[in-house]
């Protein structure tokens, strides 16, 4: 069965064909700065129009996407409804819904009939309990709005969760692991017996680490000094905590292989607080899940970095943890999904 898997992001798409018979890779393309200045491609659609597609020979089509809500607890084969709803919630993601719909549109205007399946960001982390997933804001904030932590980055999380089990030989609900995934957007997550019981993303992508270009956790009091006090407009905060803060806006740059090989004072700054915040999330959640077969890394830094595991690991604390360094491969998981769904 061949499977294709389409990954819009906000300004990239990632395009990949599966033989899931043999689990190979036919083909894999990916176009970036979609819509910015400049660019080659100014929406998603000429972006996928110049990939080369053999619509023909595909039997099924998987998409990310990134919001599920509170809806979408599993993936699952889209029609009109879901792409409603899927459209509902663009409230909640306005930078990847609508490119994940975009996605979805264009492959059934060529595929007609044949099956598409969503598989959400946000659904592997549909099992936080409500301690987790709570604000501690007025309730009717949650009932009324939907404002709950959601977690992102789901699909990775349980893609290493089932192959650190494998390389564990043990079975995924006797495993309890804190899953890294450290890439330009970074996020941790508390996996007990298979199911997310927390994660440090929460209503959006922004909260928890330090990111390439995110702030991550902020005393919430700062956004409204920043407009008050400073006169900044709502979009102009939005902005500088997605885009110009994090790694970028501590040393001015957000790639971790140069900013290690930088001897200056913001370099080492931005360094460390990275480290500090990651050591304060596996140290929280090593107390919630109270027993640690592994420790999980994963992402572009957590594959690659031997330093930042290193300084990550660097705590009495977290001597006789078990560490892991996984691959990630979010495409293969959203096409054995696919293949899951269609199944059933
Ligand atoms: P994205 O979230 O955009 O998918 P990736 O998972 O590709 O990001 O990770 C990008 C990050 O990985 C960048 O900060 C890059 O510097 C870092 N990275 C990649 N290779 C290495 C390496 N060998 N050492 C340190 N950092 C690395």
């Amino acid at each position: 069965m061949r499977v294709a898997v389409i990954n819009s992001g906000s300004s990239s798409l990632k395009y990949k064909l599966f033989d899931m018979d043999t689990r190979s890779v036919l083909a894999s393309e990916f176009r970036e700065h979609i819509g910015e200045g400049g660019a080659k491609y100014a929406t998603h659609k000429e972006a996928l129009e110049s990939i080369n597609i053999d619509f023909s020979t595909i039997d099924a089509v998987g998409h990310r996407v990134v919001h599920g809500g509170e809806v979408f607890s599993d993936s699952v084969i889209i029609d009109t409804t879901v792409e409603q709803e899927i459209e509902r919630l663009i409230s909640l993601a306005p930078l990847h819904n609508p490119a994940n719909l975009e996605g979805i549109r264009i492959v059934r205007e060529k595929l007609g009939s044949t099956s598409q399946v969503a598989v959400f960001d946000t659904a592997f982390h549909a099992t936080l309990p409500s301690a987790a997933y709570m604000y501690a804001l007025p309730y009717e904030v949650y009932e009324k709005h939907k404002v709950r932590r959601y977690g992102f980055h789901g699909t990775s999380h349980s893609y290493v969760m089932k192959e650190a089990c494998k390389v564990l030989s043990k079975e995924i609900k006797d495993t309890n692991l804190i899953t890294l995934h450290l890439g330009n957007g970074a996020s941790v997550c508390a996996i007990e017996g298979g199911v997310s019981v927390d994660t440090s993303m929460g209503f959006t992508p922004l909260e928890g680490l330090v990111m390439g270009s995110r702030s991550g956790d902020l005393d919430p009091a700062i956004l409204l000094y920043l407009q008050r006090e400073l006169q900044l407009s709502v979009d102009a905060v939005d902005t500088m905590l997605n885009k110009e803060s994090g790694l970028l806006g501590i040393c001015g740059e957000n790639d971790v292989r140069r900013i290690i090989q930088r001897d200056d004072r913001k370099a080492h700054l931005a360094i460390d607080m990275m480290i500090r915040r990651i050591q304060k999330y596996i140290g929280s959640y090593m107390a919630i899940l109270g027993r640690v077969d592994a420790v999980v890394f994963t992402g572009g830094i957590g594959e690659n970095s031997e330093y930042i595991r290193r300084r990550v690991l660097d705590s009495a604390l977290f001597a006789s943890l078990k560490v892991l360094v996984i691959k990630t491969d979010e495409e293969l998981e959203i096409a054995q999904q696919v293949i899951q769904r269609l199944k059933v």
